[in-house]
C-alpha cells in the first residue's frame, strides 16, 4: 500500500512518492507526468480525462469541462452530455485517474494521497477537495498548501540551512506568494498571499486580444478592440476563441527556447498572423506584473519583512518558465530567483516529500511542516450604537501558525438574558453577515444584567485543519463544535484537546525559557546603575522575541539570552578568581 502526493492544479494534476530517499514523479503508461485537468464528454463513449479531453477543448467547447479549480467550493455548475456537474465531481474524475495511473505505475494499491491546494483555499473548497478524493477512492486527510509543498522540494535540494525564503507559484490560474522562513527541522509559513485569477490563462487571453488586433483577425469578425481589454473574444464563436487561445499559449511556451514565435491562423482561404517576441509580451504582461507587485508589498508587510530580508526567491509552476516573468522578478528584487528544475513540477515533488513523511521514512522522519491559517476565524458580537449588524471579533487571524488556539472571554449584551448563541465565522470582513457562517453554539447563562453573566470561546485549529470551537459558562457548562469532515469521538475529542493546549504553551511560558527569564531576573536584582539597565535592555530584548510569534527570532532569541548570561556569569567567576588570585599573591613569598 503506497502513499502519494498529488499535486491537484487548475491546468495539470501530477503524482510523486518517495522512493529511494527522493521524492519521483509518477507518469502514466505513455510516460507523461502531467495530467491536464480538463474532463470532455463524448456521445456515445463516456467520458475523457486529461490530454484527449483537452484537445477537445477545441472542437467541442462545450462538451469539455476546464479551469474548475477556480471555482472550487462554489454552485458553478458544469454541463455536459445532458447532465450538470459541479467542479468538486470533475475534480473527483482527474483524481480518479491520477489514483489509477499511480497504481498502474506502482503496482500496487493506494493507501492514502496528500493533497496541494493553494495556500488561499478557504474551508469550503478544502472540504471539496477531501470530499473530491474519496469519491475517487482516496484517503485524504492531509492537505498541504502548494507553497508550502514547494519549500519542502527546495530544502530536499538546498539542505537544511536556517533561510527566509519566498515562494512564488505562478501556475495557470493562480499566484501564491508565501514568506517561508526554515530552521531546525522546521518549514514554518509566516505568511501567504494570493491571487485567485491571476496566472499564465490570464497571459494566453491578453496574448489573444492582441493578437486579434495585431493580425487583424478583430477587426474582420467585428470586434472593436481598444487597449488590452480582456474579455475581448466574447464575440467570438467558441471554436475559434478556443483556437486563438491555443495559438496564443503555444506562442507564449515557445518564447522559452526562441526568441520570436510566429502566430498564424488560416480561416477560409485567408491568414492572419503576427510575431510575438520577448519585448511584446513584457507589455501585454505589465498590468499582470502591477498586480503582482501589489501581492509582494502584501505578503512582505504581513510577514513584517523586507525584500533584502528574503534570502531566495523560489519560482514555481508552469508561467514561472516564462523569461520574461523571470526578468520583471529579477527587476523588482534585485536578484536572481532561483529556478528548482521544471518548475511545473517542483509542487508534486513536495508532496512527494510529504507523503515519505507521512509514512515515517527513516531519512525525513524529523522534518516538520508548519503551516498557516490563511484567512480570519472568529465570531460574531454585537456591534457598536449604530453599527448595521453583528461585528466579527478574530479568534484566529489569518497568517497565524497552525496549530493556533485562542481564549477570550465574552459578556452578555442584554439584561437578563437567558442564552448566549455563538456564531462562528470565517473571512476578513467587519460585518459578520459578509463573512462565511460556519457553526453555531448555543449556551445558557445565569441571568445578570447585561455584561454580569459571561461566557469563556476556546478556538483551536490544527494543522489538518480541524477548527474546534469551545464554549464554557460561568457555571462551569460546556459546548463544543469541531468543524471538519473528519468524525471524533469524545474522547478522541478530549485527547485532542489536551494535545492542543500542550502544543501551544507559548514560548515564554515554556520550561526552559521560564529558566532564561528567572536567572535574568536574579541578575537584574543583585546589580545597580548601569549594569542594572543594561540587564533591563536584554529583559525587554528576551520577552520581545520570545512574544514575537516567530519561531526563528524566539530561537535566536534563547539564544542570545543564554549565551549572554553565561558571559556575565563566568565574567563574575573571573572577577571573583581575581580576587583571590590577588590575594594570594600578596600572600606569595617572593621568588
Ligand atoms: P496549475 O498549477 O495552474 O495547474 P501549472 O503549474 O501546470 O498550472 O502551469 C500551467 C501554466 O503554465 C499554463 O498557463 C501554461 O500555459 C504555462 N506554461 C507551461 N509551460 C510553459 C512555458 N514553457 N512557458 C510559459 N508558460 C508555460
Ligand atoms: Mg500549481
Amino acid at each position: 500500500m503506497a502513499v502519494i502526493g498529488i499535486d491537484l492544479g487548475t491546468t495539470n494534476s501530477l503524482a510523486a512518492y518517495w522512493k529511494d530517499g527522493k521524492a519521483q514523479l509518477i507518469s502514466d503508461e505513455n510516460g507523461n507526468v502531467l495530467l491536464p485537468s480538463v474532463v470532455g464528454y463524448v456521445e456515445g463513449e463516456g467520458y475523457l480525462v486529461g490530454s484527449q479531453a483537452k484537445e477537445r477543448l477545441i472542437t467541442h467547447p462545450n462538451d469539455t469541462a476546464a479551469s474548475f479549480k477556480r471555482f472550487m467550493g462554489t454552485a458553478k455548475e458544469y454541463e455536459m452530455g445532458g447532465r450538470t456537474y459541479t467542479p468538486m465531481e470533475l475534480s473527483a474524475m482527474v483524481l480518479e485517474r491520477i489514483r489509477r495511473n499511480a497504481e498502474y505505475f506502482l503496482k500496487e494499491e493506494i493507501e492514502e494521497a496528500i493533497i496541494t491546494v493553494p495556500a488561499y483555499f478557504n474551508d469550503k473548497q478544502r472540504s471539496d477537495t477531501k470530499k473530491a478524493a474519496r469519491i475517487a477512492g482516496l484517503k485524504a486527510e492531509r492537505l498541504i498548501n502548494e507553497p508550502s509543498a514547494a519549500a519542502l522540494a527546495y530544502r530536499m535540494q538546498y539542505g537544511q540551512e536556517d533561510k527566509s525564503l519566498l515562494v512564488f507559484d505562478f501556475g495557470g490560474g493562480t499566484l501564491d506568494l508565501s514568506y517561508v522562513e526554515c530552521f531546525d527541522n522546521v518549514i514554518e509559513i509566516i505568511a501567504v498571499a494570493g491571487d485567485n485569477h491571476l496566472g499564465g490563462d490570464d497571459i494566453d487571453c491578453l496574448t489573444e486580444a492582441w493578437f486579434l488586433r495585431e493580425s487583424g483577425l478583430g477587426e474582420a469578425v467585428g470586434i472593436k478592440l481598444s487597449g488590452g481589454g480582456a474579455g475581448a473574444g466574447q464575440q467570438l464563436s467558441p471554436e475559434l476563441e478556443a483556437r486563438v487561445r491555443k495559438l496564443s499559449e503555444e506562442a507564449k511556451c515557445a518564447l522559452e527556447s526562441q526568441a520570436e514565435a510566429e502566430m498564424k491562423l488560416e480561416i477560409g482561404n485567408k491568414v492572419y498572423s503576427a510575431v510575438l517576441n520577448e519585448e511584446i509580451l513584457f507589455e501585454i504582461c505589465m498590468p499582470l506584473f502591477i498586480r503582482m507587485k501589489e501581492l509582494f508589498l502584501h505578503v512582505l508587510e504581513d510577514a513584517d519583512s523586507r525584500v533584502s530580508e528574503i534570502d531566495d526567491l523560489i519560482m514555481v509552476g508552469g508561467s514561472s518558465r516564462l523569461k520574461v516573468v523571470r526578468r520583471f522578478l529579477t527587476e523588482l528584487l534585485g536578484k536572481e530567483p532561483v529556478v528548482l528544475g521544471e518548475t511545473d513540477k517542483v509542487v508534486a515533488l513536495g508532496a512527494g516529500v510529504y507523503a515519505g513523511i507521512r509514512q515515517r521514512k527513516e531519512e525525513i522522519r524529523d522534518m516538520l511542516l508548519t503551516d498557516v491559517c490563511p484567512f480570519t476565524l472568529g465570531i460574531g458580537v454585537a456591534g457598536r450604537v449604530n453599527a448595521a449588524g453583528n461585528i466579527l471579533c478574530p479568534m484566529i487571524e489569518r497568517n497565524s501558525t497552525l496549530p493556533a488556539s485562542r481564549r477570550d472571554r465574552f459578556v452578555t449584551t442584554h439584561d437578563y438574558q437567558k442564552a448566549i448563541d455563538v456564531k462562528i465565522y470565517q473571512g476578513e470582513e467587519y460585518y459578520v453577515d459578509n463573512n462565511v457562517f460556519l457553526g453555531k453554539l448555543t449556551i445558557d447563562v445565569p441571568q445578570k444584567p447585561a455584561g454580569m453573566a459571561w461566557i469563556e470561546v476556546q478556538f483551536t485549529y490544527d494543522i489538518n485543519g480541524i477548527l474546534h470551537v469551545a464554549v464554557i459558562s460561568e457555571t462551569g457548562e460546556r459546548r463544543q463544535i469541531l468543524l471538519s469532515n473528519q468524525a471524533l469521538s469524545e474522547e478522541e475529542l478530549a485527547r485532542y484537546e489536551k494535545e492542543m493546549e500542550k502544543v501551544m504553551l507559548p514560548p515564554i511560558q515554556q520550561p526552559e525559557n521560564q529558566e532564561i527569564l528567572q536567572r535574568l531576573f536574579a541578575c537584574y536584582e543583585n546589580a545597580t546603575g548601569e549594569k542594572r539597565e543594561y540587564i533591563a535592555g536584554m529583559i525587554g530584548r528576551f520577552t520581545y522575541g520570545m512574544n514575537s510569534g516567530r519561531k526563528r527570532q524566539v530561537k535566536d532569541a534563547a539564544a542570545e539570552a543564554a549565551a549572554w548570561l553565561e558571559m556575565l556569569e563566568s565574567q563574575r567567576d573571573m572577577w571573583e578568581e581575581m580576587l583571590f588570585d590577588g590575594e594570594l599573591k600578596a600572600e606569595k613569598p617572593e621568588l
